[in-house]
Order: structure tokens, then C-alpha cells, then sequence
């Protein structure tokens, strides 16, 4: 089982290109480091799911499309209710298991 490969395959999902494609830039941005660490500082440092400590990442629950930007809201400005710590094997499960709801906002 190639976990990597299968996340890969979901980021390349044909009908929301943009979704993670937009984000990987932006996940270098010193304002996305730091509201990654409020909520690393806020979960303790755990995956929320399975409690490891280890490649602990960001997910986001639902992915908000701005209609006034018509474009992604940037990762960082979401608020914090949407964003939750897991470890890389729990990110990359619930990416293949579930689809993250997109909401148009203003
Ligand atoms: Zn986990
Ligand atoms: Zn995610």
C-alpha cells in the first residue's frame, strides 16, 4: 500500500484543481506558519485522531471559496474551528476516505 502515492492521486482530483494546487505555495507563507503553530500549540502537539506527536500536519474541514476574491480563501484566514491537527497517516486516510466540503463565502 503506497499511502503517498494515493494522497498524491487525491490532490490531483480532476474537478477542484485549485483546491490544494493553490496551497502549495502558500504553505510556505510565514502567515501560514504561524497560525499553523496556534493550532499545533492549541491540539498539544497530537494528531487529533490517533494521538501521535509525530509529522503532525493542518487539516482543514471545509475549504472556503470567496466569491469576492474568486478564489480560495488563503489557508491562514480561516477561522481556527476549521482547523485541526493530524499526523501525516491520518491526513492522508481521511483525505482518500472523505471529500472536504467547499462553501462559498462573500
Ligand atoms: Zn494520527
Ligand atoms: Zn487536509
Amino acid at each position: 500500500m503506497d499511502e503517498t502515492k494515493t494522497y498524491h492521486g487525491y490532490q490531483k482530483e480532476p474537478d477542484k484543481p485549485s483546491v490544494h494546487g493553490s496551497y502549495g505555495s502558500a504553505l510556505f507563507d510565514p502567515r501560514w506558519k504561524a497560525a499553523r503553530e496556534r493550532i499545533l500549540a492549541r491540539d498539544k502537539q497530537r494528531c487529533l485522531n490517533c494521538g501521535s506527536t509525530e509529522n503532525l500536519q493542518i487539516h482543514h474541514r471545509q475549504y472556503h471559496f470567496s466569491k469576492s476574491l474568486n478564489d480560495f480563501v488563503r489557508p491562514w484566514e480561516y477561522n481556527q474551528k476549521y482547523l485541526i491537527t493530524l499526523c501525516e497517516s491520518c491526513h492522508s486516510k481521511g483525505h482518500r476516505l472523505y471529500r472536504v466540503p467547499v462553501k462559498t463565502v462573500k
